[in-house]
């Protein structure tokens, strides 16, 4: 499995971009900066996208993804949401007044995109891979995943704060190669980390005693782009590793 890191920051900035990882090319998770990392035709490669969920950083490169996919693609590309998530994106971008229904263009019968509901907590098949979700703890419903392909799996935690399940189902996930996991704030932000449902290194510490990691990487993301520096720094005495736009990761 490859693992391509486009987008791995809370927040944009020249240097930093919104949440958004490639697999194999051709599976992304959240939408925060495919247009802004992939030429046209790596852009027309990608066939499934999996939404943790629909907070504006990790959806906004799919209004502008459907646009420039237009006649280019013989299929729709899948997108996989909670169903509160899919809800969303249908009433607050694709509702011809924000943007263009793509569910619907350039016909009903074969659109640029597809929206594909699920339950959180429930696993679906997503092309090759199959994907267990697991509702984690953020202001709207928001989920974490675990992607397998082969014997490989790989996890991401989605926006949250401190949660029990996503750890229970990370502990009982053989050959977990890695996990991408948010943090998004310095600790003396806790209060707002609490708030807004993220992660300080303060919570990450807490969160890591619960992860029976068992060699798996731990790589972060979701920091917030006034903070990366001050974040480094706090993080520097912990066992993860902080990603950077352009990573890439064979799992
Ligand atoms: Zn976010
Ligand atoms: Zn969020």
């Amino acid at each position: 499995m490859k693992l391509s890191v486009l987008g791995c920051h809370g927040g944009e900035l020249p240097d930093c971009r919104t949440t958004c990882f490639l697999v194999d090319d051709v599976l992304a998770l959240d939408a925060g900066a495919l247009c802004a990392s992939l030429e046209l035709d790596a852009l027309a490669r990608v066939d499934h996208i999996i939404l943790t969920h629909s907070h504006f950083d990790h959806v906004k490169d799919l209004p502008l993804l459907a646009d420039l996919m237009v006649g280019r693609r013989e299929r729709p590309v899948t997108v996989w949401a909670s169903r509160a998530c899919v809800k969303t994106l249908q009433k607050n971008i694709f509702n011809d007044a924000l943007w263009p229904d793509f569910t619907r263009i350039p016909s009903p019968k074969n659109p640029v995109l597809k929206l594909r509901a699920f339950r959180a907590g429930e696993t679906f098949q997503a092309g090759p891979y199959e994907v267990t979700s697991v509702l984690v703890s953020h202001p709207v419903e928001s989920c974490g995943f675990v992607v397998r392909h082969g014997d490989t799996a790989l996890g991401i935690s989605g926006d949250t704060g401190p949660t029990d399940r996503l750890w229970e189902v990370l502990n009982a996930t053989p050959n977990l190669k890695a996990l991408l996991l948010e943090t998004s704030f310095p600790s003396e932000m806790q209060a707002l980390a609490d708030l807004s449902g993220h992660l300080t290194p303060r919570t990450l510490r807490t969160e890591l005693a619960k992860f029976r990691r068992d060699g798996a990487s731990v790589l972060l993301y979701h920091l917030k782009p006034a903070f990366v520096a001050a974040l480094k720094r706090e993080l520097a005495d912990l066992p993860v590793r902080v990603l950077e736009l352009g990573d890439s990761f064979e799992l």
